[in-house]
């Protein structure tokens, strides 16, 4: 029997002619024909001014924590339930971090934790669109400018998702995209940084190639180049970027494909999903169980019938690395998520059969935990 993967990476075919066309352009290194191509794309899609392309989402944090030039007893309140890099970005540049916790009835993170945790310390705020699911970034927008401190969007799952119309990625002082093979889009590994507040525009570029002004040398600004600033080798590879080009003319259809999946599962399972169900792009289809050991119990049953399902994140509050660094938090609905959140098989490869297989297997898994009560809720 064939398994169901939870993911498989897309790819269209036209990865490869990408790429050997920038073999021909002999030009490999960055910010060449298809950095600038997927600069395009992004501005025309998305009305994205401003893009850095990075080897990841992770550089793309990173490059966002030297932009804060950030000093000792700086806090950067970050989201629990979230991806490691969200806070080590922040952690390794020497902020202290401190957690917000999700909504309790979503993973994504509660505004009002956040407004509760400013401090005169604070520098920075952190959100993450969990799974492509905006998070409440109009009223997290607003707390930010209240209180003067930074807003940073971790939108790595969240390409092509909006608030009213209005792209996960313009909201915040800065954005990060990833383009890992997890991702709807992928090179592979792959990242942006977008700046939306100019002010910070110059030194991006500069930490954006490895603390030179280089830039500004090419644009003859300079009559020579070198070291003026922090900064790292945060360029993404031409090999990269023609790669992600070659994806980025398949984005319609790797959307269709992924709704016309995420629907079908939210038609059967939407009492117990997410509660939001419109402004995402797909990413991600998961259920809340009502206890850990009904979550766990449930993915043995989907995977003793060949379908692999997943569970994520670790609360970030509970690492034993963070406790030590940054002392204990309480995160309660961060916890609950870690504990019961399960996600169901969702990428462009899954045939009809195996999105019925997945309802049929889902059913019959809920119906094992008897979980006939949280289904009536
Ligand atoms: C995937 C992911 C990242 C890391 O992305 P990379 O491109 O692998 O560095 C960071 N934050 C969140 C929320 C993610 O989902």
């Amino acid at each position: 029997m064939n398994k169901i993967k939870f993911n498989i990476p897309f790819t269209s075919g036209k990865e490869i002619e990408c790429v050997a066309d920038v073999i021909e352009r002999k030009h490999l290194a960055g910010k060449g024909f298809y950095t600038q191509k997927c600069n395009q794309w992004m501005k025309d899609m998305f009305n994205f001014e401003h893009c850095f392309f990075t080897p990841s989402c992770t550089d793309a944090l990173e490059m966002t924590a030297l932009l804060l030039n950030l000093k000792t007893g700086d806090e950067v309140i970050v989201p629990s339930y979230s991806f490691v890099s969200t806070a080590n970005a922040f952690a390794s540049n020497g902020a202290s971090i401190v957690y917000a916790d999700s909504q309790e009835y979503s993973p994504n993170v509660d505004a009002k934790s956040i407004e509760s945790k400013i401090t005169k310390n604070t520098r920075a705020i952190v959100v993450v669109h969990y799974g492509g699911y905006p998070c409440d970034i109009e009223s997290i927008q607003t707390i930010a400018k209240k209180h003067g401190v930074i807003l940073i969007e971790d939108a790595a799952c969240a390409l092509g998702s909006n608030v009213k119309g209005k792209p996960i990625g313009s909201f915040g002082d800065f954005a990060t995209f990833s383009f890992h093979e997890t991702k709807n889009i992928t090179s592979g590994k792959g990242g942006l940084l977008v700046v939306n507040n100019t002010i910070y525009l110059n030194r991006a570029a500069i930490i954006w190639e490895k603390g030179t002004n280089r830039a500004a040398f090419f644009k003859g600004e300079v009559d020579k180049y070198g070291w003026v600033d922090y900064g790292s080798s945060f360029l993404n590879s031409e090999i990269q970027a023609a790669f992600l080009y070659g994806q980025l003319m398949s984005y319609e259809k790797v959307q269709a494909a992924r709704m016309n999946v995420w629907n079908q599962y939210f038609s059967e399972f939407a009492e117990i999903s997410q509660k939001v169900g419109y402004r995402h792009n797909a990413h991600l289809f998961y259920l809340v169980l009502p206890s850990e050991k009904e979550r766990d119990a449930f993915i043995k049953h989907m995977n003793a019938n060949g379908i692999q399902a997943v569970f994520h994140y670790q609360a970030l509050h509970n690492s034993s690395f963070s406790i030590e660094k940054f002392g204990k938090f309480d995160c309660p609905n961060a916890d609950k998520f870690e504990r019961c959140l399960v996600r169901l098989p969702i990428h462009c490869s899954l045939t009809q059969g195996e999105v019925n297989k997945v309802i049929e297997q889902t059913n019959a898994g809920l119906t094992d935990a008897n979980l006939s009560l949280v289904r009536e809720n």
